[in-house]
């Protein structure tokens, strides 16, 4: 049935959920459309409460995207509808936007855009400002009774049932950025330690991710693992988060760049120990666990390292294998992926293909981003394209 709502002039709106994609929803109509009546609908007791713990509690809001090639490296889910929308809004505009309204940013190195501040609070106090917003209230699509349009924003949840029993398409929630338990071999002996430059992949996918990894008590965290998680969420919840995850300390070396790497290293050090002489990128404790690894003990001299042994090493710097056991809940930063179908809402205005007057934004939909501000940028964007679509009518 296709249910026709706007026959009726524009005027009253209603956002359902009060966090980034609806306030900033909010914030946009009345820009383009101060005639319009705006009121905000939050289940919780007050509104943005995600946004104010966000990067932890600083607001990683967006990234410069300088190091993005394609938006597929950063919004596995989404990333044509990102192509599509950033046309109207990019990260540039939300910086301009932010730094309009009295917040300074800054770049990082990594390229994560923060407030100058350091403070999430500075966004929400920014965001909230001159909104009306009914807090404790957690409402449904019956809204569509009584205002001309209807906006959905309420987040990534377990249960969308309230939107599929109106016929919406919803693809299979499942969680995306987590580290990953690792079955037990002495490596979470060396927690805390970190590789800048690694490679991670899925055995026998095309999942892959590279960055620094992390190394935790029960198994491997940090920003190469999470980005992989978010590439393969789909396939780690289908397998039962069972996988084997193979590891190139070395970056995207070679078995051979490696191997010759590791022969300049012993060339140079014959009469020293193995345990002593080792790339810069790890640290001794974790060299001597590859050693180990490969056979090798730690007074052993370069000079009695046979041929075996040290293709053994280079074959454990290069794809080391480790079974992933399980999934470990996320505090810092974890998203939904999945939500209502890409396919059940206009690709441009993000109106609902079958009940008009009805738009998504945010994480409700089927998009979601690795960390590094990916996320809170698809909210911007998709809130814009609402608002603009909206204040167009
Ligand atoms: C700990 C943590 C840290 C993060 N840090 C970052 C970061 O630094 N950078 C980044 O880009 N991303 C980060 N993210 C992800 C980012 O916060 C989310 O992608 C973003 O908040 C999504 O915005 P949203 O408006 O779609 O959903 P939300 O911000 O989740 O807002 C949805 C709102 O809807 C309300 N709601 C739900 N159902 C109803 C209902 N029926 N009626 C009324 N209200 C309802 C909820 O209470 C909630 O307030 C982080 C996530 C977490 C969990």
């Amino acid at each position: 049935m296709i249910l026709d709502y706007s026959l009726r002039t524009m005027k009253k709106i209603a956002i359902i959920g009060a966090g980034a994609a609806g306030c900033f929803t909010a914030q946009r109509l009345l820009e383009l459309r101060s005639d319009f009546e705006v009121e905000l609908f939050e289940a919780q007791n007050r509104p943005l409460k995600k946004v104010a713990i966000t990067g932890g509690g600083r607001c990683n809001l967006t990234n410069s995207f300088e190091g993005v090639n394609d938006l597929s490296e950063v919004y596995p889910r989404g990333h044509q509808l990102m192509k599509r929308l950033m046309y109207g809004w990019n990260q540039w505009d939300t910086m301009s936007w932010f730094e309009e309204h009295g917040v300074r940013l800054v770049t990082q190195d990594d390229e994560c855009v923060f407030p100058q501040s350091q403070r999430a609070m500075e966004i929400v106090s920014v965001l909230k400002r001159g909104l009306n917003i009914h807090c404790d209230k957690r409402v449904d699509l019956s809204l569509m009774d009584n205002y001309d349009a209807v906006v959905v924003t309420t987040g990534g949840a377990r249960n969308f049932d309230w939107i599929s029993k109106h016929g919406i398409d919803i693809i299979k929630p499942v969680p995306s950025l987590f580290p990953f338990r690792l079955e037990s071999t002495g490596l979470e002996q060396m927690s805390g330690a970190l590789v800048h430059d690694s490679v991670v992949s899925i055995a026998g996918t095309k999942f892959k991710a590279c960055g620094t990894t992390l190394i935790t008590h029960n198994g491997v965290s940090g920003p190469a693992i999470l980005r992989l998680s978010s590439h393969a969420a789909r396939y780690l919840a289908e397998h039962d988060y069972k996988a084997m995850l193979v590891v190139n300390w070395l970056g995207d070396s070679s078995e051979q760049e490696a191997l010759e790497t590791i022969q300049d290293i012993a060339n140079g050090n014959m009469n020293k120990n193995v345990a002593n002489t080792y790339p810069d990128s790890f640290t001794s404790r974790l060299w001597m666990f590859f050693c180990q690894r490969a056979g090798i003990a730690a007074d052993t001299k370069w000079s009695g390292v046979g041929r075996k042994q040290m293709n053994r090493l280079v074959s454990v710097l290069t794809s080391d294998s480790y079974q992933i056991l399980g999934r470990v809940p996320h505090k810092e930063e974890f998203v939904t992926a999945g939500g209502v179908s890409l396919r059940a809402v206009d690709s441009a205005t993000l109106e609902c293909k079958s009940i008009k007057g009805l738009y998504f934004a945010g994480e409700v939909l089927d998009v979601d981003g690795v960390t590094g501000g990916f996320n809170l940028q698809a909210a911007w964007t998709m809130a814009n394209a609402v608002a603009q679509a909206i204040a167009a009518e």
